[in-house]
């Protein structure tokens, strides 16, 4: 075996096309042949996943989220050979796997299922034989033999979960931009890479909509602590370390917007205005499995209110149907589903110790007349939602108020 031990995970962008899969193939033969020993976790080639969604919703709109799982690990199974060949190509040892044969054993959540366990001893085995092992990403198998994947963004959860479970003295995350910048790169060119950030702030960011990293691939980083350097395929330089902590970060108050444009709004109307009754709406909601995010009630009049709450776009015709049939037992009003909204959000540590960051995030906002539908705040964040069409203009605006441009 190597003196060092690398996982590198390759994004789909990463392996979007033939050109690219011999790139990364030969970025990892590059650091096998310095004595590294290497797992590589892949993902699906370019918007792959995407595109199966697509092709079985056009069969069914309501899938089977077995069938679903069953479809979508295909993506991956193609990836895993394909570099394995391109580094065969350079003259080096290489084996794939598919995430069932490295014994990523989870939990039976179709389509977001949790890894319980990982047996090692094939990637080992495969190691000691002096081959670069490949393993498929975002994809695991119950122990009933059914194959199941993490969510979307889960070849993220399958690196960090293996350098976890192998002890790997790096977690190599390689993606098509530079690092972790204060705000998507794409939206907002003067955008500056990151050198440093925590575990807490990635969370926030992730959860907030920063698709760069997968939410909970982050919370398994920190819970295990498994520092991650993300960093571009395409170029030499280093990217961005997250951590566990980062001198002098209070003094930074905010240190990165992002925003999401997943979700949708729903609001019902007249709900009668009595103890029990939110209770038993988001019961309803929560035992279909159906997570809610931000909620507001309105202030009452003649003894009925407005509530209105955030869901993930994917969930929203789940969410409605839930809603619908709830909302006749308490003899509740109309319903009204919004798709055009986006969650803008400022995140910092830095926050808690400094007053007045909220108004200064709003005066921002209204300065460039965008109104704010909802608004809801943690302990390191503050986020609004706003129409979707001035979303990329609120995230410009508030990136430069706050100095994340300097
Ligand atoms: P991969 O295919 O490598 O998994 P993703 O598309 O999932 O890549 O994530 C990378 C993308 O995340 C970038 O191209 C960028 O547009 C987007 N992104 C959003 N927010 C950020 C951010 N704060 N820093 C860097 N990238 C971001
Ligand atoms: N291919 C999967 C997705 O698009 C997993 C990943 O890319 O991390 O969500
Ligand atoms: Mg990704």
């Amino acid at each position: 075996m190597g003196k060092k031990l690398i996982v590198q995970k390759f994004g789909g962008s990463s392996v979007a096309n033939v050109l690219r899969i011999q790139n990364a193939a030969s970025r990892i033969a590059g650091c096998k042949k310095k004595g590294a020993s290497i797992v590589v976790v892949v993902s699906a080639l370019g918007n792959t996943t995407d595109k199966l969604i697509e092709l079985a919703n056009k069969i069914n709109t309501n899938p089977s989220e077995r069938e679903m799982d069953m479809l979508l690990s295909t993506g991956e199974q193609i990836s895993v050979a394909l570099l394995a060949m391109a580094i065969h190509k350079l003259g080096y040892e290489a084996i794939s796997f598919t995430g069932a044969q490295v014994g990523i054993i989870t939990d039976s959540a179709h389509t977001r299922a949790r890894i319980i366990r990982i047996n090692t001893d094939k990637i080992k085995e495969a190691l000691k034989a002096n081959k670069i092992v490949i393993v498929a990403g975002f994809q695991g198998v119950t122990l009933d033999q059914d194959i199941t994947t993490l969510g979307r963004g889960g070849s993220d959860l399958t690196a960090v979960a293996l350098a976890k479970e192998l002890k790997a003295d790096e977690c190599e995350i390689y993606t098509d931009v530079k690092g972790i910048y204060t705000t998507d790169p794409k939206i907002e060119p003067k955008a500056k890479k990151i050198g440093l950030i925590t575990y807490d702030e990635m969370l926030e960011m992730a959860s907030l909509g920063a698709q760069v990293m997968q939410a909970r691939s982050i919370e398994v980083a920190k819970k295990f602590d498994v520092p991650i350097h993300v960093r571009s395929s395409f170029e030499k330089d280093s990217g961005t370390w997250i951590i566990k902590e980062v001198k002098n970060m209070e003094e930074v108050v905010v240190s990165a917007v992002t925003l999401n444009k997943g979700e949708s709004k729903i609001t019902v109307s007249n709900v009668p205005d009595r103890p029990g009754i939110a209770a038993k709406i988001f019961n309803e909601l929560a035992a279909k499995g159906v997570s809610v995010d931000m909620i507001v009630q309105n202030v009452s009049h003649l003894r009925s209110t407005d509530i209105s709450f955030t869901v993930n776009k994917t969930e929203a015709k789940k969410a409605l149907k839930v809603i619908k049939k709830a909302a006749r037992n308490i003899g509740a009003g109309e319903i009204l589903v919004d798709t055009d909204i986006a969650r803008v959000s400022i995140v910092g540590v830095g926050m808690k110790s400094h007053p007045g960051v909220a108004a200064k995030m709003f005066g921002v906002l209204a300065k460039n007349k965008i109104n704010i539908g909802m608004i809801s705040t943690s302990n390191i964040s503050i986020s609004c939602i706003v129409q979707k069409k001035f979303a990329e203009v609120a995230v410009r605006a508030l990136h430069d108020s706050f100095g994340l441009a300097k």
